[in-house]
């Protein structure tokens, strides 16, 4: 088979992970963890979706949390109708990523529909700023998600804007059921927890998700650390009996919930600490990463395992939120252009061939990141170099196989689907 084909069916073989988890426990499958629904306490139901929602029956209406992605929110409307058909009261959105607020219009249709009033939808202030940012960036938010999931995500739906707004915290009543709406910030600044103290559930959004915390995502705007490490500390104080998560499965038990948010919390203070006191000391962005080490048991908890967010994204994202982008070497202020540093490293190398073995030999020796970042100089600097896209290709198409961080790996098949494009172009 030609390179080019073998780089095709890999990219062919992609499967979008959530819910594809045969063979592991729910506990391994993590943040991926897609089930059936679950009634998590007397008469609170928890939907589980790519991103999760909760219905819970208050007396003779519903407290709504969540309102999925905008078209799997018709699925997910239809079970939730299959265990009670009463009027939605409320709905609370936990923050305005699409997997959590865009099917909030099914909800409020879905009432509709059905002859009840329009329901209250309760958010934190800053929700409206990030629907107005999500309508400016659509473009970018579509080509970020091919990237990171590895499929294309056409949106028409309608955003809905809260009518029920709150800055620090909020408290509802439906009946004889109390809600507890606060402020977490950290995972986006407009991320809210809510709390049902009746019977002690906690809907924490994404402030935690079975993951490293996705906080300094690469490819999303600024997020904030130690404000979601706050929330997490203030959560395990609720005394909550379960937990449901934005993503990931439910965890039930007092102890194991705090132990849950006590631990989330400490992984992201020791990273906070560790950038803070390397910023304080004048170190610049590569020895802060380098320098930082992370303790083994968070590193192996099974509540945050490094498959989304990622220790080395959370410190370039702290850094970067209290020291701005620069590196702290001068010559990357105004850097050359990349493919001029491909020119000049290969000529120095003597040539595309050389620079094409020592590339081979690094791999070999098992050194990934210099042979990718050499293979990277050369197809820029030689970019009509047909061997040269084949080995980036497969070079990239290896390290997605091994990789276990669904951003690390969307990053590679992206430079996998660069080579296929080039190759294609150079094949005519
Ligand atoms: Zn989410």
């Amino acid at each position: 088979m030609k390179t080019k084909d073998v780089l095709k069916k890999h990219l062919d073989g992609i499967v979008l992970q959530y819910g594809n988890h045969q063979g592991l426990s729910k506990e391994e499958a993590a943040y991926f963890y897609i089930g059936p629904h679950e009634e998590v306490a007397p008469g609170v139901w928890h939907f589980y979706s790519l991103a999760h929602s909760i219905t819970f029956i208050c007396g003779d209406r519903l407290m709504q949390v969540d309102a999925n992605i905008g078209f799997k929110a018709p699925e997910v409307i239809a079970e939730m109708r299959k265990v009670t058909e009463l009027p939605i009261d409320s709905i609370a959105i936990t923050h305005g990523h699409i997997d959590h607020c865009l099917g909030t219009w099914h909800y409020v249709q879905d009432n509709l529909d059905r002859g009840f009033q329009r329901p209250d939808v309760i958010a934190h202030r800053n929700l409206r700023a990030r629907i107005d940012k999500n309508k400016m960036m659509e473009g970018h938010r579509s080509g970020t998600d091919k990237k990171q999931f590895q499929f294309d995500m056409k949106l028409k739906e309608e955003f809905v804007y809260a009518n029920v707004e709150f800055t620090d915290r909020l408290e509802i009543t439906i009946n004889d059921q109390s809600f507890k709406i606060v402020y977490g910030n950290g995972h986006t600044e407009d991320s809210i927890w809510v709390y049902n103290p009746e019977r002690k559930v906690l809907c924490c959004g994404d402030l935690f998700q079975w993951t490293a915390p996705n906080v300094g995502n690469p490819y999303k705007m600024q997020r904030f650390a130690i404000e979601n490490a706050q929330a997490l500390e203030e959560m395990a104080a609720q005394e909550a009996e379960v937990l449901c998560p934005g993503h990931g499965p439910v965890i039930y038990g007092k102890k194991e919930i705090k132990s849950c948010l006590h631990t989330a919390a400490r992984y992201l203070y020791t990273i906070q600490d560790h950038v803070v006191g390397c910023l304080n000391k004048g170190m610049i962005l590569e020895d802060t990463v380098n320098t930082l080490e992370m303790p083994e048991d968070l590193m192996n908890s099974k509540w945050l395992p490094p498959l989304y967010g990622h220790p080395v994204f959370i410190a370039k994202g702290i850094f970067k939120r209290y020291a701005g982008y620069y590196t702290g070497r001068p010559a990357e202020l105004f850097p050359p252009n990349y493919a001029d540093i491909g020119k000049e490293v290969v000529a120095l190398a003597g040539g595309p061939q050389p620079t094409l073995d020592r590339v081979h030999t690094l791999k070999e020796k098992g050194k990934i990141e210099l042979a990718c970042q050499l293979s990277e100089w050369l197809i820029e600097a030689d970019p009509d170099n047909h061997d040269a896209w084949e080995q980036y290709g497969m070079l990239f198409k290896e390290r997605a196989e091994k990789e276990f961080n669904m951003q690390a790996r969307g990053t590679w098949n992206q430079a996998v689907r660069r080579a296929v494009s080039n190759l294609e172009r150079l094949e005519g």
